[in-house]
C-alpha cells in the first residue's frame, strides 16, 4: 500500500484522494476484493469518477491487485473462464451448454474487473 501511495503521490493525484481510494481497498470485505469494478468505486465516491479507472490501474502496476478478464458465452452469458492476462484468453472455449465460441470474436462478453493479489 505504501508503494501504491509513493506511486500516486508521484502522478500528481491529490492527497485526499488517495486517501480515500486507499481507505475504500481497505473496506472492502473478501467477497469484494475479488471482483472489482472500477464503476462501484465511482458510485461510492462520486468525486473519484474520472479518476476511478486511472487509480485501480496503478493498483495493478503496484502488485496490488491483478486484472480479471472474466469470459462470458455469447449465447446464454454464463461465466465460463476467468484468466488474468489478455494473452491467456482461449482460442476457443465451450460453456457448460455446450455453446462452442472464439472468445476474441466475443469482445463484449469479456468483462475487466480486478481482485486483490493474496497475501497483500
Ligand atoms: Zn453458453
Amino acid at each position: 500500500m505504501k508503494k501504491l501511495e509513493k506511486s500516486l503521490l508521484d502522478k500528481n493525484i491529490p492527497k485526499e484522494h488517495i486517501d480515500i481510494f486507499l481507505q475504500w481497498l481497505n473496506s472492502l470485505t473478501d467477497n469484494e476484493k475479488q471482483r472489482i469494478l472500477p464503476e462501484h468505486l465511482a458510485s461510492k465516491h462520486p468525486n473519484l469518477q474520472e479518476k476511478a479507472r486511472f487509480l485501480i490501474y496503478q493498483a495493478v502496476h503496484s502488485k496490488i491487485l491483478k486484472t480479471n478478464y472474466e469470459i462470458y458465452c455469447p449465447d446464454c452469458k454464463e461465466l465460463v473462464n476467468t484468466v488474468h492476462s489478455a494473452l491467456n484468453i482461449p482460442e476457443k472455449l465451450i460453456c457448460s451448454k455446450y455453446h462452442t465460441f472464439v472468445p476474441e470474436d466475443n469482445l463484449e462478453d469479456i468483462i475487466v474487473s480486478f481482485a486483490f493479489i493474496q497475501n497483500n
